[in-house]
This record gives structure tokens, sequence and C-alpha cells, in this order.
């Protein structure tokens, strides 16, 4: 007797050994959440106190954020080709924002023919490869065509819009200037305005995804448009912000919309018990606009747009429960050209057998495998405005005036120009700069030379001004 129930306890113990064991192998869910234009400082794990992000706290407290995060381009569609590539998007032609109506007509593409090359692999193609159920929900932007829809970039799913922006409430005759591209798509040309705040709608969508693929490896792409401007937030949660008025209370209400969004979706992992096995990334696309949303960029200068920090870098957090150190930050500048090498090792693949990543998988640096820091050197170039930065050394090169050196360790705010008295420095530096852009295509589109002069206004209108004596 004893026998046989000692056999059949060894059997019971066995099984339940191996069902922990292809749990263990199992490769993480991946979520991504994106938002789009917020401010750096406009979170309270980014040190706000009008601000309420407690769910985003929540996963700040649950992982690792990074101080210096840094986006590939200072606006949405550039810096989103970037992402999504883990290259260069300059190396490929997408220098320049894709927005209709607002490019020069010497471009090679001027409409919905702009868009991510068809020969750049995404994430989404890399992942689906490993055999993940892949899904993207909200803000697409990476082209209006149809050859560039999310279905044949990688994904399986989709219910957003192609467009870089659209109203938060659904569209009646409304939609601007006919603009389809604005419309809610479910799928592939399946075209419905529904009822509702669409950063609730795209949460919806989002959970229903992660609800149907619990049983395997998914990764979840959520953009949400939030905080894009047209300004537009649901009056509870503007009721929340009594201190506060114009476009700096409408950006707050939006932002509290989001980050209740991201709190269910959480949610959601927990209660369907596959929490402890999702990495988990939150950032975002460029820096705020703060003359067109409210949003700040405290303590950093600039805005979207321009290459000051206020445009590049930005708020950054990842998760993943027994892989990354909770409560814990990280310094050394990263890139979001790092998410794809990070997702595509954790998902079982080899991202050092890639050819072309400009980005590097974080996970050594943050297990403490690897202590220097993850990149030597990191770039961005718009026409003829380009930044470098090296070490705690940045170099910004303007088409208006000389370029200017930065310490950001000393001088995060950039108003501390140190070129006059570091000539050797600079000459060095923008020598490297543009032997990094002899790499680079030429681009397939660029914006009205008039854009040009009004993203320097905007630059100099907020920036900080150094302290006078
Ligand atoms: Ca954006």
């Amino acid at each position: 007797m004893y026998r046989i129930v000692t056999v059949f306890l060894i059997v019971i113990v066995s099984i339940l050994a191996f069902v922990t064991d292809t749990r263990a192998e199992r490769p993480p869910n991946i979520v991504l959440i994106l938002s789009d234009d917020a401010g750096y400082a406009d979170f309270g794990f980014q040190g706000s106190k009008t601000f309420q992000t407690p769910n985003l706290d929540k996963l700040a407290a649950n992982g690792v954020k990074f101080t210096q995060a840094y986006v590939t381009a200072a606006v949405c569609g550039p810096s989103r080709a970037g992402l999504l590539t883990g290259t260069y998007q300059q190396k490929f032609g997408f220098e320049e924002n894709n927005v209709k109506g607002y490019m020069s007509a010497s471009s090679r593409y001027l409409g919905d023919d702009m868009g991510l090359p068809l020969d750049q692999v995404t994430m989404a193609d890399r992942l689906k490869a490993l055999g993940y159920k892949t899904g993207v929900f909200g803000k697409w932007h990476m082209g209006h065509a149809d050859r560039y829809h999310p279905f044949k970039r990688g994904f399986d799913e989709f219910v957003g819009f192609r467009s870089g922006a659209r109203s938060y409430f659904p569209y009646g005759d409304d939609n601007p200037n006919d603009d389809w591209a604005k419309s809610l798509e479910y799928g592939f040309g399946k075209y419905e305005e529904k009822e509702g705040y669409m950063t609730d709608i795209l949460v919806d969508e989002t959970v229903a995804f992660v609800e149907r693929n619990r049983e395997q490896p998914f990764f979840a792409y959520l953009s949400f448009n939030a905080v894009h401007t047209p300004m537009q937030a649901l009056e509870e949660d503007l009721q929340q912000f009594s201190s506060l008025t114009g476009k700096r209370k409408t950006v707050a209400a939006m932002a509290l919309a989001m980050d209740r969004a991201v709190g269910r979706l959480l949610n959601k992992l927990y209660e369907l018990g596959i929490a402890d096995n999702t990495l988990i990334v939150f950032t975002n696309d460029n820096g705020g606009p703060s003359d067109t949303n409210g949003s700040v960029n405290d303590p950093l200068s600039g805005t979207k747009a321009n290459h000051l920090e206020g445009g590049i870098r930005v708020p950054f957090l990842m998760s993943w429960p027994g892989k990354i150190k909770p409560n814990t930050n990280f310094h050394h500048p990263i890139s979001t050209l790092d998410l794809l090498p990070t997702f595509l090792n954790a998902a079982g693949g080899e991202a050092s057998k890639v050819v072309g990543l400009d980005g590097v998988d974080l996970m050594p640096f943050l297990n403490e495998e690897k202590n220097e820091a993850p990149h030597d050197v990191l770039y961005w170039k718009k026409e003829n405005r380009a930044a470098i930065r090296q070490g705690d050394w940045k170099l910004i090169r303007f088409p208006d005036r000389p370029a200017e050196l930065f310490n950001l360790n000393d001088d995060i705010s950039e108003v501390n120009d140190l070129a006059a008295s570091q000539p050797d420095r600079v000459r060095a530096m923008y020598k490297k700069l543009f032997e990094w852009e002899l790499t680079l295509d030429r681009p397939l589109w660029q914006l009205k030379r008039l854009y040009e002069g009004k993203a320097a206004i905007r630059m100099d209108n907020f920036r900080k001004m150094k302290p006078q004596n």
C-alpha cells in the first residue's frame, strides 16, 4: 500500500515539476505601452506633484526606471520607425515626420505612400517568427497605404487608426478633410466609429487580446494617442484638477485617463495569473510639445521637434518579475533602439545574429553581467540639424547658429554652452557625427523648409535660461 502511495506521489511530483518547468521555459509575454507627446515631468514617477499616475507609478516600483532614456527622433513617425526596427531610421530614409500636406513637393513620396519601407523588418515580424501572437492597438503612423498596414508588418491583430492623430470621441460628419486614415479600423479595412473615449477603447481591445491569447506567448503593443492633440478629456477626469486651467488641465485629465487604462491592463495580467511571466515597457515617443498640449518637460530644455533633451529624452519603465529588480534606477543612457534586441532575446531569439541593429539587449546591463554603459555614442539627425552624445558630452548642430556643447552630468537643462572653451572636443564630435551621417540614406520625404524655421522658434521659446549672477 505504502509502495503504491509512494509511486503515486512520485508521479504527481514529476508531473508538477514538468508543469513548473514548462512554465518557467515559456518565453515571457511582452507588453509595450507607448504614450504620445507626453511631458518629461508629467508623471508621478517622474516627480510630478500635480499629475496623477498611480498605476504607472506602481509599474515603476515593480521594475526599473531609466533616467537617461532616449528616442531616436523628436517627432512621432521617425521615432516609431526606429523603435519598431531597432535601427536608426535615417538609414532607410525615414528621417522626417510623415504628415500629409506638410511635405515639400521635392519629396519622393508625399501622401499615403510615405511609410516604413517594406524591406525593413519590425519587432512584430521577429516575435511572430518565434511563435508569438502579435497585436497593435492604437496609433500606427507607419504609413497610410495598404502595403504598410500592421498586418503586413508582423501584426496578427490591429484595432486603431493608420494616421498620426485623431479625435478621442467618435467622428460623425466631422472627420477633418474626410481623412479616412483617422477613422477607427478593425483589422483590415473595416472602419467603424465606436461610442466611448479613445483611450478606453484602445485598452478594451488590448485587454480582450490578452484574454484571448493568455495560453501562449503574445506581444501586445498598446499605442495610445494620448496625450497628443486634439485636447479632449472626459468631464470626470477634468474635475480632478481644479487647481489647473486651460490646456494644462486638459492634458492632466488625458494623462489620468491613460493611467487608468494602464491600470486595467496590468490588473488583467494579474487576474489571468500571467503577470509574473510578462515583460512590460512603458515609454513615450517624443518630448512634450508644451505649446500645443500644455505638457511640461522640466528640468529639460526644449520640446517636441528639437534636439534639446526635452525633445528626445523620455520617461521609460521596464518590469519583468524575477528578472529585473523592483524599484531600481538605471542611469546610463539607453535608447528605444534597445527594445527590439531586448525583446528578441527575451523571446528566445538571438539578437546578435541580426545584421544591422543599432540597439543592444538591456538585460545583461540590468542584471549586472555587464557594468559598462550600453552605448558609447548616440546620434540624432533631421536635415542639417543633428546631435551626438558621447559619455556625458552632447554636441548639438543647428542650421541657424554655431554648434553648442553641453556636459549633461553637470547641466541637465543645457544652459551652459561649453563649445567656446572646448574647441577640440567640438571638432572631434562634429567630425564623428558627420562620419555617422555618411552611413545614412537620403530622406524619402521632407517637410517644407518653412517648418525648420518654426522648429527653431519653438525651441528658443522653451529653452531654460542660464541663471543670472
Ligand atoms: Ca508623438
